[in-house]
């Protein structure tokens, strides 16, 4: 599979861009990053979105994906989420105040919605389009939930934000041809606290979640916050563990 990686860090300026994963060029994990690095034709070949959770760094471009969609004569937009994420996503940004519920709304184009929510039981795994996806709860300050992708005979997992957690680890050691892991370093390890009171990793605490791992397979440390990124990535290559590796803002061919 092909993952581009739109957006790879925990804050945005001119260089770094919030969280945004485009798999296949079809099937997106966060939208952090997504319209503004992708032409309107790009756009209108995703299918589907899963969204981690409703932190604003993960969200930002999900409003405008919608709204391209709504004016473009594309198939619907599936907005994945698992139910707890969806509710809140419902309530507090598709409110019709923040932003419309554009799956209300008849596009012109189309005569159909621009898109549609599908809600997610936590590891209960569903197939859309070929691709297995299985939602599983990560341990961050509000509901969060991590992704297992099946795709084309590999398995990619994306955790999203999240601190210390256990669920995850458990179903990936369980999978079948895993090829990358993506999950998340914040902050640097003498803001370990930080790290802990936000619910995010550290160098250090990456570190030991790589032991719950005991697939072999590249690990990433996405989400890094920009002022720390040097910090990081030195203290994730001394965890002198082959599988660790920084994620950069590029094409993976996996
Ligand atoms: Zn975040
Ligand atoms: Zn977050």
């Amino acid at each position: 599979m092909r993952l581009k990686v739109l957006g790879a860090y925990g804050a945005s300026d001119a260089e770094h861009n919030l969280t945004g994963y485009l798999l296949d060029d079809w099937l997106a994990v966060d939208a952090g990053t997504l319209t503004s690095k992708l032409s309107f034709a790009q756009q209108a070949r995703i299918q589907g979105v899963f969204i981690t959770h409703p932190h604003a760094d993960h969200i930002r471009d999900l409003p405008h994906l919608i709204h391209n969609r709504f004016s473009q004569q594309a198939g619907t937009l599936t907005v994945f989420a698992s139910k707890e994420v969806m509710d809140l996503l419902a309530k507090n940004v598709f409110n019709g105040i923040v932003w419309p519920d554009f799956s209300e709304i008849i596009s012109p184009l189309t005569n159909k919605p621009a898109l549609q929510y599908r809600a997610l039981t936590p590891g209960k795994r569903i197939v859309f389009n070929d691709v297995g996806l299985t939602a599983v709860n990560v341990d961050h300050q509000i509901p969060a939930a991590g992704v297992i992708v099946e795709m084309g005979g590999q398995t990619i997992v994306f955790t999203g934000d999240t601190g210390p957690t256990q669920e995850i680890w458990k179903r990936t050691n369980k999978m079948q041809n895993v090829v990358a892991i993506v999950t998340e370093a914040s902050f640097p390890n003498d803001q370990q606290s930080l790290a802990d009171e936000t619910a995010h990793l550290s160098p250090q605490t990456f570190g030991e979640e790589l032991k719950k791992i005991t697939v072999d397979a590249p690990v990433y440390a996405s989400h890094r916050k920009i002022p720390y990124e040097r910090d990081i990535e030195s203290q994730i290559r001394n965890l002198r563990d082959r599988r660790a590796r920084v994620l950069l803002e590029k094409n993976y061919t996996l």
